[in-house]
């Protein structure tokens, strides 16, 4: 904390931009919003330093209105001291710009399209135990993208339910910058990457998807179940509303891999790492 650099740099260094995330709660200070600008709060011109606590994050309607003099320095420092995502503990939700009768989910290099079928048309490429993890609704003419991420402990710490985002502040770092949501657990650490290419397609190309002891890793060309290590490269569906479904399902849905029982007690991971690397090697 309070590393002090002087500098004639405006580029504020990384470690320093995530530590204002941090204690910020990953969100403008003034209305939560995951799009935002860091803002010095001392004029750039007197100060010509990057100093963690004299930096936060503004959106940039609220920016604006910071430069404009519409919005004091004493309300956002009031703001800063009492950011509304941890003030507020639930985010406003960011609305995504999804739409189209026709979407498209490339995970691990695995494609999954789906056409509007008519009423209640949808597709989930990955759910484990009844739960989808991500999947787009098409339904009258709307494009709905749905998903949860999961942390190791179980516990949900992202959620886009029908085109909002809800980010949480229990990561360690979450970060939306242009189109890529990125949520790590930890230095170096990616829980999951995200790209978002509207109007009707989303990409993730690295990550994992975890839930009740199933791990799913995600790499730029392929995907490994970990618990029973199975490697999923190069597969495509259309019109399936099942990808990989792991687990049991009360709800029974058609997948192009169905995946009944994974032991979550034995999973191997070395073993399906070297699977992997077996299967790469071959291609
Ligand atoms: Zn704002």
């Amino acid at each position: 904390m309070n590393d002090v650099v002087k500098c004639t740099s405006r580029n504020i260094p990384l470690p320093i931009q995530r530590e204002v995330r941090q204690r910020c709660g990953f969100g403008c200070v003034i209305c939560g919003m995951p799009l935002y600008e860091y803002e010095h709060m001392m004029e750039w011109a007197e100060v010509k330093r990057h100093v963690v606590d004299e930096i936060t994050l503004l959106c940039d309607q609220h920016h604006r209105e910071k430069t404009g003099g519409l919005l004091p320095r004493e309300i956002v420092e009031e703001a800063n001291r009492n950011p509304f995502n941890l003030r507020e503990g639930v985010k406003k939700p960011y609305d995504l710009h999804f739409r189209g009768a026709e979407a498209e989910i490339v995970i691990g290099g695995n494609k999954f399209t789906c056409k509007d079928q008519g009423y209640g048309t949808f597709m989930i490429p990955v759910s484990v135990d009844g739960v989808p993890l991500v999947g787009f609704v098409l339904t009258d003419g709307h494009l709905l993208l749905n998903m949860v991420v999961f942390n190791e402990f179980n516990v949900p710490v992202m959620h886009i339910k029908n085109n909002q985002l809800f980010q949480s502040t229990i990561p360690w770092d979450i970060q939306l910058v242009g189109t890529c949501l990125t949520i790590r657990e930890g230095k170096g650490d990616i829980l999951i990457e995200i790209i978002f290419n509207p109007p009707n397609k989303i990409t993730i190309n690295r990550g994992r998807f975890l839930k009740n002891g199933v791990e799913i890793l995600v790499r730029p060309t392929n995907i490994l179940i970990i618990n029973n290590a199975s490697f999923i490269s190069n597969c495509s569906a259309h019109n399936c509303s099942g990808g990989l479904i792991v687990g049991h399902h009360e709800n029974r849905i058609g997948g192009f891999m169905t995946v009944e029982s994974v032991s979550r007690l034995n999973r191997n991971l070395e073993a399906a790492l070297a699977f992997e690397k077996e299967c790469l090697a071959r291609r």
